[in-house]
């Protein structure tokens, strides 16, 4: 296969010579000459054998140049064997050698009377040597030991020669052979009978040209020693490009050709191909390249430009912002101008806001709508954000239609309405979004509706309600309204009594009857709405016999002031009506405890404290269905809880499919009290619905042991599986997990819910890594419990003091608010992967330290967007501390927005690290030791400051108590100030210096 141009050859053969097979020289690699007997310019001296063979004459080339040929014609004397001999030719490195041999022949039928001896071939040969060994005897002028390369014939041999030059007919023949190793070789001609001229002999080697391919620099490559033969070359990325693939190959052929490119090398981003793909050229200022590839560079987008030849990407002009899914070929864009034109009607306390799109969009087309509510007190000229009751649809945020229907004002209030236009660039421009803003008043109203009413007790005879303010009172209620009638007869016949609180007894009821009630309020614009309709039953004489033999003796056993507090207790008997849960042991039957009333939505419903039921197993038959022991498969005890092991198991109900489950279990020999307090968790877990809430899937109370059933959560509670994977999540992941715990909280809180105990040891951890608000038990909290130091005795119950808002500590102020306080001690739970929070301080410390206003410092990596959450919700006033419905909506902004979590907080906690002293500037924002002192308050110490020499923050940084003495601070509390300033201002240097480290 000499010369095939399999491989497909970079440069295909165009054309092949006919004797050879070869590609032609033209496309071939260059060539580099070992000998040519054309540039001899005295004779050429070959070795000839026998001396009456080849002869060395003078003659001429085809362009007249005189050259050195070498001739024989012995043509009419019998076995010739005539061998004419090169010199020493010198390898240099060539794996294969080209002989091109210029030549004529004369034809033999044109010789008068030649005998058929005659011959028009010879034998070309090669001996190599690594060295000038050659003699007169020496090798042996035979086939072995000279190699044969072929037996050359002529194209054309001619009849008439005419050595005087002026006919000449010249063949010109191309041979190779190889491997050579040897330092040299000869070459040898073989005639045996002919009649020829060898008129010009040149010997080469071929090799692949440094070449510029794929981007790749590939050097000067000798070929190898078969024209088949392929040698790789590592190529190297031109200047600016980077490897696509690698390796990046050429092999270069037994020709000079190279093959089968391998891999490739592009022009990098900010750089484009020139020059027919042989150079990498920066994109000229204007224009940029976003990535790595062959394209060429592209005008910057409107709105943008360079700073230097050889961009990625162009910067926006000033005021022109590019959004985080923006394409870099996109134009820059900017924030809209003000919505036009508001129209508002007003309808008593409702309003239709209505405004035409802003003139300018900014160039996009993300526009949306933010409705912004502040209602003016009157004559106060302050204006306060409105409150959550504001209804707004479709919605208050993002409004994609220039419209928005706007109720559950207060009525006679003024309000200001910002409308807002935002866009996709809006967070990333330092000015506030423009907005075209309306004042409206809004008319005098009556009352919204009474949306829940419980029942408080009942009596054969009589039945005693109570209910919940409406939502939009709209002015003084001056009384209520209530219009009952038995259910079985008509509207009609309905009775109404007028009550100025919240409650009522309604007398002189039938026995064991339903009865329907509706309640509205009054306020001096007229009544409201009724409520929707409740139904509730007076007791039957049997229900009231036994009720009263229940109770005896109750009655009788306890002390007088039990008997006091039994007649007062007030039950609550709640009838709202709770989907999926059967109560076929309630006497209150889905018939008569639901509410009928369209306008009651999810998020009205309130939580019911289990132990205000007369009889707190009703609370349990209320909200946990009754599981059949037979539905359980215990399987393995995964941990302890209070009141016994916590196992895993699962669960399979009639007609469902079977589940993985927690199963709680009290442990026997229990208390009656123990058994209400166990199950007592199961009534308020029962009552919620909510993905972030632990779901109960029911109990086992007619079975021994009792057992609470839960969903079942695959990575157990949070602390520990925190502390397990340190260091393990993004930030976002972390801010998913605490978003989900805020879901949970906010639900919670909607229904008037109070936790108490947030922590991330109540928080439990599915296998989504979703997280669960758990832990809904009591008696923790009770005085007589001394099991687990957490919980720290005080006043009127056990309190977990690390975990506590001070006012719940201080006088047992739990709120919602006292829960969002936890939720910050979470945070920081969360964000260092469940270290203690304030370490090994005792209780004490830590209740002193929050009265001194010390807060936890940020852990480590934590964004300070994260910590500033935090410390609001560680305000010490808890009407500060945001409402878990804010810290959502907080939390989601920060994941969609991400680039809000990369700035760290200033301050990295190390366990050694002091708390932060939310009162003390931070220094680094003051010139001078005098400012400082001007900003901690204790200027008056600023001359005996300097005076002493402390008049750097490196020097201050350094002072001991005995220094602040000498400098005569003497007040304590003064000693005190200074030295925490000092502290904090080390805090910060030491954080500054591991940062420049
Ligand atoms: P508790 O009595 O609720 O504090 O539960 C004690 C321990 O049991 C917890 O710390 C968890 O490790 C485990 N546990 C409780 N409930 C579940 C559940 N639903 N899924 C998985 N593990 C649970």
């Amino acid at each position: 296969m000499v010369g095939s141009c399999f491989l497909g050859p970079i440069t295909p053969c165009r054309s092949l010579s006919p004797a050879a097979g070869l590609c032609t020289a033209d496309i071939l690699g260059p060539e580099e000459t070992l000998m040519d007997s054309t540039t001899a310019t005295a004779e050429l001296g070959w070795t000839v054998h026998p001396p009456s063979g080849w002869e060395e004459v003078s003659g001429y080339d085809e362009n007249m140049n005189t050259i050195r040929t070498y001739q024989v014609c012995n043509v009419f004397e019998s076995s010739q064997n005539n061998w004419l001999r090169t010199k020493y030719i010198r390898r240099r490195g060539a794996h294969r050698i080209h002989v091109e041999m210029k030549f004529s022949v004369r034809d033999c039928s044109s010789i008068p009377n030649v005998p058929g001896s005659c011959k028009e071939t010879f034998n070309l040969y090669y001996y190599e040597s690594d060295f000038d060994s050659a003699t007169k005897t020496f090798p042996n002028w035979m086939e072995n030991p000279w190699m044969k390369v072929d037996t050359i014939a002529a194209d054309e041999s001619f009849s008439q020669v005419d050595l005087g030059g002026r006919v000449m007919k010249i063949n010109t023949e191309v041979r190779s052979f190889g491997p050579v190793s040897k330092n040299g070789f000869y070459l040898a001609f073989q005639d045996y009978g002919g009649c020829m001229s060898l008129i010009a002999v040149r010997v080469f080697y071929r090799k692949c040209p440094r070449v510029i391919q794929n981007g790749a620099v590939f050097q000067e490559t000798l070929s190898g020693a078969e024209s088949t033969s392929l040698v790789a070359a590592r190529g190297t990325c031109i200047t600016n490009a980077e490897e696509v693939d690698v390796p990046i190959k050429l092999y270069c052929n037994g020709d000079g050709e190279w093959l089968v490119p391998i891999g490739r090398c592009m022009c990098r981003a900010g750089y484009e191909s020139v020059e027919n793909g042989t150079v990498c050229r920066g994109c000229p200022s204007g224009t940029f390249k976003a990535s790595q590839g062959d394209e060429g560079c592209i005008h910057c987008p409107i709105n943008s430009r360079t700073t230097s030849e050889g961009a990625t990407n162009c910067v926006c002009r000033n005021g022109y912002y590019r959004a985080d899914a923006d394409p870099v070929d996109m134009p820059c864009t900017t924030i809209p101008s003000a919505p036009q034109a508001v129209i508002s009607s007003v309808n008593e306390t409702s309003l239709m806001l209505e405004w035409t799109p802003p003139r300018d969009s900014g160039g996009r087309e993300d526009l949306v709508y933010n409705i912004i509510c502040k209602s003016c007190g009157a004559g106060r000229g302050a204006c306060t954000r409105c409150g959550d009751n504001v209804q707004f649809a479709p919605r208050q945020l993002g409004l994609t239609e220039p419209r928005i229907y706007i109720s559950d004002l207060l009525a006679h209030t003024q309000y200001t309405f910002e409308i807002q236009a935002v866009n996709g660039v809006t967070d990333q421009s330092p000015f506030s979004p423009q907005f075209a803003s309306v004042n409206i008043t809004t008319n005098q109203a009556a009352p919204s509706a009474v949306s829940i009413m419980h029942q408080v007790s009942r009596t054969v005879d009589s039945i005693t309600l109570s209910w919940s303010q409406p939502d939009q009172p709209n002015g003084v209620i001056l009384d209520y309204e209530l219009q009952y009638y038995e259910k079985d007869l008509s509207e009609l016949n309905s009775t109404t009594v007028k009550s100025p609180t919240n409650t009522v007894t309604v007398q002189n009821l039938k026995a064991g009857t339903i009865y329907v009630f509706q309640v509205r309020a009054r306020t001096v614009a007229g009544y409201g709405r009724y409520s929707g309709k409740m139904y509730f039953q007076t007791m039957t004489e049997a229900e009231y016999q036994t009720s009263v033999q229940e109770k005896l003796p109750l009655i009788i056993g306890s002390s007088a002031a039990g008997l006091v507090f039994l007649i007062a207790v007030v039950i609550i008997i709640i009838v709202c009506n709770r989907r999926g849960f059967e109560r076929a042991d309630s006497e209150y039957t889905d018939k008569l405890q639901h509410y009928t009333s369209g306008h009651m939505t999810p998020g009205m419903k309130i939580y019911i404290d289990p132990f205000t039921y007369e009889d707190p197993n009703e609370a349990v038959r209320e909200f946990a269905k009754e599981i059949d022991i037979s539905c359980v498969k215990i399987e393995q005890v995964i941990g302890a809880g209070e009141f016994g092991e916590v196992c895993s198991g699962h669960l399979k109900l009639p007609g469902k499919r079977e589940i993985f489950v927690a199963i709680k279990t009290l442990k026997s020999g229990y208390t009656e009290k123990q058994r209400r307090d166990f199950l007592s968790e199961a009534s308020i877990m029962g009552q919620f619905d909510h993905p972030n809430v632990i779901h109960l899937e029911g109990v086992v109370t007619k079975s021994s042991p009792v057992m609470i059933i839960t969903e079942f959560m695959e990575n157990g509670s949070l602390d520990s599986f925190l502390r397990q994977n340190d260091g393990q999540f993004t930030v976002i992941q972390l801010v998913g997990m605490l978003r989900g715990i805020a879901a949970g909280m906010k639900y919670l809180a909607d229904m008037n819910y109070v936790h108490r105990d947030l922590a991330a040891r109540n928080i439990l951890v599915n296998s989504n890594l979703v997280c669960k608000v758990s832990d809904f038990g009591l008696s923790r909290f009770l005085e007589d419990d001394t099991s687990d130091p957490t919980y720290t005795s005080a006043l009127g119950g056990k309190i977990p003091i690390r975990w506590t808002a001070p006012e719940a500590i201080q006088y047992r102020k739990f709120t919602s608010a006292s829960d969002v306080w936890s939720y910050g001690i979470v945070m920081w739970e969360v964000m260092s992967y469940g270290e203690r929070p304030y370490w090994d301080m005792t209780n004490q410390d830590v209740i002193n330290a929050i009265e001194q206003d010390y807060r936890l410092p940020p852990p480590m990596d934590c964004p300070n967007a994260l910590h500033q959450l935090m410390l609001d919700c560680w305000q010490k006033d808890r009407n500060h501390r945001p409402k878990f419905g804010q810290i959502v909506n907080t939390l989601d902004k920060m994941i969609r927005n991400p680039n809000s979590l990369k700035a760290m907080a200033p301050l990295s906690s190390g366990i050694n690290l002091p708390l932060l002293d939310r009162t003390i500037p931070d220094y680094t924002s003051f010139n001078t030791v005098d400012e400082w002192l001007d900003a901690i308050k204790m200027s008056q110490y600023k001359e005996s400051f300097a005076s002493a020499g402390f008049t750097t923050f490196d020097i201050v940084s350094q002072m001991s108590v005995e220094d602040i003495l000498r400098v005569g601070v003497t007040l304590a509390g003064h000693q005190k100030k200074i030295l925490n300033s000092i502290q904090v201002m080390r805090a910060q240097m030491n954080q500054i210096q591991s940062v420049e480290v």
